[in-house]
């Protein structure tokens, strides 16, 4: 029996600026393009992502496991179409050889160029080539769902929580399923119902309310009834296509129909709830100055208006600028994303001192912002080639690489920068480089949820700052044309239909 497992991760800020070709899709771990085959396996194997899940779940049958791309890019720009076209013919490829299934690790918010569904139109791309093939699909709570992916797939299971630290059983649930009604020769029926909702990602998480009863739910019909999978997706709102929503999907027997009755009942809690779902940020400044009257610590400051991990440069200073203007101390900060800066502060050499300006690189022309970076005099206090191991509980295990790197000491603030954007969801970025985040009085960060996996067990407490960037939570500022309207919140009055 011959199974391909394969990876195709990309969550698309149609709003941001940062390109994405073919070599973002290895750079978080070294790589000058997507890794495949034993490459691929000793890079995620032994790691948190849902591709590991799929793949113990193969293996343990004995199925010979073909692996022809493990393709994930930190989240950006839509993707170029030679990137997404290379992925989908080498996943077509090896399935057109023959296999028994297919597992997929995918996203669920991916835009080309070209597809405002990248993963709907690789389906479809594969069902073309093997109409009749089982193929089973994890992805992301962030996944905007469409009718092409349920329609060309057998097994959906999306990911449970947010921070996202079930990457592993999902791929395992959705795996085990497909594999459950091969051996049972039992036909799938998938049902799902989208919202016109656009979320703010800070409400989503299934951690609290309003998102925990509704998730809850759903862990529990899976568990207590005949239905085989049940995801809640909270949805991707930086992306302006039609198909952004919260939605619901079950996947069950054929014969049943369990999962109209649960649909409908989600999607009913989620809409009673849908005023919950909204996120109204205070004026950073004034967050700061909040954090400066905290007296234990540290103090994580979550700069969520420019976060990698939904597309932002983190290159942008502004957040900083403002703590030192408040006169904080002792702040660990990072990783600021700054190559030409690393470049100046290795050829200064570990030890000296320099004055130059960090960041402010980027400017968001989609938003009309202009890119904020300070001027400044420090000393080149480490150098590093950026690697460590994920220790935490968000893609434990896998070898981060965030290029050279450098431990900037400005005397207030000792910033980690990096040739690399990564999300700072494990202490590793800042451990790795000999810097203590639990003795430090402020910890600075560019993330939005999934900084809580490493920092909040760390935290004395957590402050928000909304600092400017392209992942604001401020849906005003973005020019949407292309969203099906109405939906809710940009139009607040609005009546659902019950289809
Ligand atoms: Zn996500």
């Amino acid at each position: 029996m011959k199974c391909v497992i394969a990876m195709m991760q990309h969550e698309t800020n149609t709003f941001s600026p940062l390109s994405t070709p073919l070599a973002a899709f290895g750079s978080g771990t070294g790589q000058e393009s997507p890794p495949s085959g034993e490459q691929a396996i000793s890079i995620y194997a032994a790691t948190d992502f849902a591709f590991a899940g799929m793949l113990d779940v193969a293996r343990s049958r004995g199925m010979d496991c073909v692996v022809p791309v493990a393709a994930y890019a930190e989240p950006s720009g839509k993707v170029d179409d030679a990137a997404f076209d290379y992925i989908c013919d080498q996943i077509c490829d090896a399935v057109k050889q023959g296999c028994d299934a297919v597992l997929l690790d995918l996203h669920g918010a991916m835009v080309t160029q070209s597809h405002d569904d990248g993963e709907g139109e690789l389906l479809r791309r594969i069902r073309e080539v093997a109409a009749e093939v089982p193929i089973a699909v994890a992805l992301d709570f962030h996944t905007n769902m469409t009718a092409s992916m349920v329609d060309n797939c057998n097994v959906i299971d999306g990911y449970r929580t947010y921070p996202h630290i079930d990457m592993y059983d999902t791929g395992k649930r959705a795996a085990k399923t497909l594999f459950h009604c091969l051996d049972h020769d039992i036909e799938t029926k998938m049902r799902w119902r989208a919202l016109p909702m656009m979320t703010h990602m800070i409400k989503q998480t299934p951690l609290r309310q309003p998102m925990k009863d509704i998730m809850d739910l759903a862990i529990e019909a899976v568990d207590n009834t005949d239905i085989l999978n049940a995801s809640i997706f909270g949805g991707f709102p930086l992306a302006d296509i039609p198909h952004v929503s919260l939605s619901v999907l079950t996947v069950e027997p054929s014969r049943n129909y369990l999962g109209e009755g649960l649909i409908k009942q989600l999607c009913a809690m989620a809409w009673m709830r849908r005023h919950d779902f909204i996120f109204k940020p205070e004026p950073m400044v004034e967050s700061i100055n909040k954090a400066r009257l905290l007296d234990s610590f540290p103090v994580v400051i979550a700069d969520h208006g420019d976060n990698s991990g939904a597309g932002g440069s983190t290159d942008d200073l502004s957040v900083l600028d403002e703590m030192l203007k408040q006169e904080l101390t002792s702040i660990i900060a990072g990783p600021i994303w700054d190559p030409l800066a690393v470049g100046q502060m290795i050829a200064c050499g570990e030890g000296n001192e320099i004055t130059l300006r960090i960041g402010g690189n980027t400017s968001v022309p989609s938003i009309g912002q202009v890119g904020h970076g300070i001027s400044c005099t420090g000393k080149v206090k480490k150098i590093t080639d950026g690697r460590f191991v994920i220790t935490g509980p968000m893609q434990t295990g896998l070898e981060v690489c965030l290029g050279r790197s450098v431990v900037f000491d400005i005397g207030a603030a000792q910033i980690v920068v990096c040739e690399e954007r990564w999300e700072p969801f494990d202490p590793g970025c800042f451990t790795h480089a000999g810097l203590d985040p639990t003795g430090a009085r402020y910890i600075l960060i560019k993330s939005r949820q999934h900084f809580r996996a490493g920092f909040e067990p760390i935290a004395s407490h957590i402050v928000l700052a909304a600092g400017p960037g392209v992942c604001s939570s401020d849906y005003a500022q973005f020019d949407y044309q292309h969203l099906l309207k109405p939906i809710f919140p940009l139009n607040l009055e609005m009546v659902l239909q019950d289809q």
